[in-house]
């Protein structure tokens, strides 16, 4: 396991913040406060090292994906660059819906010019000509506020033709979901903006292949994007050096659920969930429960795991996943069952019913655990347990797209991490 970082853990207001450092001091509604505060240096460094020079930047960065998956940045970029098929497009995924997790609404709502510019950024070094923002439809601040900024960067030569004179041309448009969970799977939306339903694609060929409209296409999360600006301003080394060898850099980490202090927080790559919990005040109510890391996706830790370090692969390591940042702490007041239930309603819910394994599965899933949480307390529910654990495996192994595939991963953790349904457990 790698060890814990020496995490220096900023405040809010903090000089060590980097991705936040803007928000609640810039003005978000002015492209001149912007750059009072460092905004546009990123894309003149990009200008001045050319479209090869930025990819080189961003793979020594060893910057990887915030969305979740954690697949290195500089490497699609690369990939889609080479590509001779013309044009490229740029995807930044906005459509953040994974339960838990609001980390890009705080970017966009507060420094919306940042997303532009780190847009701008990876435009310039992968060669397209015209960037999608597919933004979550129930982000309506987030919407108004971008929407200013592109049009005042456009009308002050930052986007639009030949942008500061440097012969680069590259514009954006936003197009917003209407409240599907799957649409944020970065295929769904591609047939979303195309029109069609949003339902995912079989992988490969990969969008660095085949992605918008056939073409080669980078799709990133927006906080993956804007971590390119601090690359470009610090130097790849410099940021590189921050968190560790694996994670690199700062994360935004959002906290809900029952703890004194909700909402985001950066660190670094390395700092311990008991660090991060410390931060917001701990856990409300008697005691803490489990923290569901990784969202409804993701896998729930026990109280007694507090010291797994907040990167890739220290959680991992310990059986859990980071995913997009979300951290949900459950104190010792929660009903695990109706956690679970709500859990599997969701997945069964928001399943596009493409595929029979997720489908099906996502259905069968929601109805044992209403059969297991309608028993009394310490009744036999092997069977169901053992149908769980069946569709599960089926789910995981055989589903099309992400949401099939980790569909069962919370139930799976929640039964043997923290024992739910265990006889001991029975009250
Ligand atoms: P994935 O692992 O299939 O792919 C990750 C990225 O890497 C994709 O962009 C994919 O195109 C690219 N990629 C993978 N292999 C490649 C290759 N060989 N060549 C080129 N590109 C390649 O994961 P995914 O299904 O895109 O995303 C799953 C993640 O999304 C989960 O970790 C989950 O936590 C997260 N998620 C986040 C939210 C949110 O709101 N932020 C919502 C739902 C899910
Ligand atoms: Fe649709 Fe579920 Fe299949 Fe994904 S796994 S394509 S959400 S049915």
């Amino acid at each position: 396991d790698e060890p814990a970082a020496e995490a220096a853990v900023p405040q809010a207001g903090d000089p060590s913040l980097v991705l936040l450092r803007r928000i609640g001091r810039a003005d978000p509604a002015s492209l001149d406060d912007y750059r009072a505060n460092g905004g546009y240096a990123a894309l003149r460094r990009a200008f001045d090292l050319g479209p090869a020079g930025v990819i080189r930047e961003v793979l020594e960065s060893g910057l990887v994906g915030r969305g979740g998956a954690a697949f290195p940045t500089g490497r699609k970029w690369e990939a889609t660059a080479r590509q001779p098929d013309h044009p490229h497009y740029l995807v930044c995924n906005a459509d953040e819906s994974e339960p838990g997790t609001f980390k890009d609404r705080v970017i966009m709502e507060g420094d919306p010019y940042a997303l532009v510019e780190a847009m701008t950024v990876a435009a310039y070094a992968v060669g397209c000509p015209k960037g999608f923002i597919y933004l979550r439809g129930e982000y309506p601040r987030a919407l108004r506020r971008l929407e200013l900024a592109i049009a005042t960067a456009r009308s002050r030569g930052f986007l639009g033709d030949d942008i500061l004179g440097h012969g680069f041309s590259f514009d954006i448009e936003i197009r917003r979901g209407a409240g599907a969970y799957i649409c944020g799977e970065e295929t769904a939306i591609f047939n979303s903006i195309e029109g069609h339903r949003g339902e995912p694609r079989t992988k490969p060929p990969f969008p660095v292949e085949k992605g918008l409209f056939g073409k080669p296409t980078v799709v990133n999360n927006v906080e993956t994007l804007v971590n390119v600006l601090p690359i470009l301003t610090m130097g790849a080394p410099a940021y590189a050096a921050v968190g560790t060898p694996s994670s690199t850099g700062t994360k935004l980490f959002c906290l809900s659920g029952s703890v004194h202090r909700p909402g985001i927080y950066e660190l670094p790559f390395g700092a311990t969930l008991r660090d991060l919990l410390e931060l917001a005040g701990g856990a409300t109510g008697g005691g803490l429960r489990a923290v569901l890391l990784g969202g409804a996706a993701g896998a729930f830790v026990r109280a007694d795991e507090l010291d797994v370090p907040l990167t890739f692969e220290g959680t991992r390591a310990a059986g859990a996943t980071l995913g997009s940042g979300v951290v949900l702490v459950l104190d010792d007041t929660v009903d695990m069952a109706r956690i679970l239930l709500r859990i599997a309603e969701f997945f069964r819910d928001e399943s596009c019913g493409q595929c029979v394994p997720c489908r099906v599965g996502t259905v069968r899933q929601e109805e044992a655990l209403h059969r297991i949480s309608r028993r009394p307390p310490g009744a036999d529910s092997a069977d169901d347990l053992t149908l769980l654990r069946d569709v599960g495996r089926a789910m995981r192994d055989a589903s099309i797209c992400g949401l099939g595939q980790t569909a069962w991963n919370a139930v799976e953790s929640a039964i043997d991490r923290l024992g739910v349904f265990s006889p001991s457990e029975a009250k």
